[in-house]
């Protein structure tokens, strides 16, 4: 299945739900993102949800007041349990079908003629976003987070060798490592510093100790909707049937520990403290609009045939607008705003969406629905494109300089990390993903 444009994309469709038509508002009609939620401070049952305007549409709710059908009321039943597992297994057709029916029953000027349930019974299943908390949107079984931004790659190169050569598998694969799930986290979360081991330059023998070089990675995470059998492979063309859709992912880093613990296996503590993901899955069907061709410039390596995108190429990269802050202790004290420290955009990936899941699985791996991949640090080609600290202050030799006069390395106690995505284009609805914050905590060492 390929990204296609229908109905649901019409810029023009305005929602009833007034909020939902606000500019700027990161969810109107045309993204209806799913998460998990329940009313904040009670003893709800945690449920799917749909974000529309400064509301969550509660799908639960919605099942009984019989405003569904078909597909479309499968699949929202799906979604009325604790997690989205059950929903992302179902597949493109009910993705597809919940989407265009909540599109119909929200949108302004299709109640009078639609039947079905009232306005009012509508507005019942709607829950203030001010009043929700949320819980990670499916049981994710595996997590991997890969490393394909090239950009990324020649900066941490630049820094770690001094021949600076990308290394020779980068060209030719998206290179990923195994990552840990138990402490991936909500947005909101806090972060505790790790301890562990680093190696001081010049030393012959490591100390232990609080992290020093704590740092962020600025990721997309990728859902997984439909898995497949182990020892099959998904086909790099049919990838997009595979994939629900995309959240922020802060791929917290200890880089002091990273640098002594990589050789020969990867990192290993220096990642598995701490992931934090944005509470609203961004299906792939609301991105449609921001898809684009995905090229590799000639002269470099095109890829071998089981990643080559010859028919879903000018569809497989994603023009998808981020952005990372920081909110320092001392700015909150002062009354001082966060401080923008990147922007750039996901088009500039070296490797697409497609070609990782194509390249997870060609050796027989399964993915399973709820899986979750991290894209790996998402950086642009310039100097403030960088999706991490240590590119941006280059290891810490030149420090950045915050807007209330602060400069930081890496990440110090207190700090906030926020990051905010949003696809924009000319004839199109703009819609967001939310933001993804979380603050660090000091060390703890017993
Ligand atoms: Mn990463």
């Amino acid at each position: 299945m390929s990204m296609r444009l229908d109905h649901t994309h019409d810029p023009a469709a305005r929602s009833w739900v007034e909020s939902a038509n606000q500019g700027g508002c990161a969810f109107p009609l045309q993204n209806l993102p799913f998460g998990v939620f329940r009313r904040a401070g009670s003893t709800e049952a945690f449920r799917g949800g749909v974000a529309l305007g400064d509301c969550v549409i509660d799908l639960k709710a919605l099942t009984a007041v019989g405003g569904l059908s078909g597909m479309a009321e499968q699949a929202a039943f799906a979604c009325a349990n604790p997690q989205l597992n059950d929903f992302f297994a179902m597949g493109p057709l009910a993705w597809r079908a919940l989407r265009h029916a909540l599109f119909a029953l929200f949108k302004a000027d299709d109640l009078a003629v639609r039947g079905g349930p009232s306005r009012d019974e509508l507005m019942r299943c709607l829950v203030p976003q001010r009043e929700a908390e949320y819980a990670l949107p499916a049981q994710i079984g595996d997590y991997t987070d890969f490393y394909t931004s090239v950009d990324h790659a020649r900066n941490i190169v630049k820094l770690m060798r001094p021949d600076g050569t990308l290394s020779p598998n980068f060209q030719w694969m998206p290179v990923a490592y195994h990552g840990r799930v138990s402490s991936i986290g909500l947005s909101g979360q806090s972060v505790r510093r790790p301890v562990g081991q680093r190696l001081a330059p010049g030393r012959q023998e490591p100390e232990f100790g609080a992290c020093a070089k704590l740092d962020y990675e600025l990721e997309l995470g990728i859902f997984i909707g439909v898995g497949n059998e182990q020892g099959t492979r998904i086909p790099v063309e049919a990838a997009a049937e595979h994939v629900f859709g995309l959240c922020l992912l802060n791929d917290w880093s200890a880089r002091d520990i990273q640098a002594w613990e990589s050789t020969p296996l990867g990192p290993f503590l220096a990642k598995n403290f701490a992931t934090t993901i944005s509470p609203w899955i961004v299906t792939m069907d609301a991105l449609a609009p921001f898809s684009m061709a995905w090229t590799r410039p000639a002269g470099e390596p095109q890829p071998l045939e089981y990643l080559a995108l010859t028919a879903v190429g000018n569809q497989a990269a994603f023009d998808i607008q981020l952005e990372v802050s920081i909110e320092t202790a001392s700015a909150r004290r002062n009354g001082k705003g966060a401080s923008r420290l990147s922007r750039t955009s996901f088009r500039h990936q070296y490797w697409s969406i497609a070609q990782m899941v194509a390249h997870h699985t060609v050796g027989g791996c399964n993915l399973r629905a709820g899986d979750l991949l991290g894209s790996g640090t998402i950086s642009g080609p310039g100097a403030s494109e960088a999706g991490a600290l240590i590119e941006l202050s280059r290891a810490g030799q030149a420090p950045v300089e915050l807007a209330d006069g602060e400069r930081r390395s890496f990440l110090e106690d207190g700090d906030r990390v926020v990051i905010r995505g949003w696809c924009e284009r000319a004839g199109f609805a703009s819609i967001g993903f939310g933001e993804n914050r979380s603050e660090v905590l000091p060390a703890k060492w017993e």
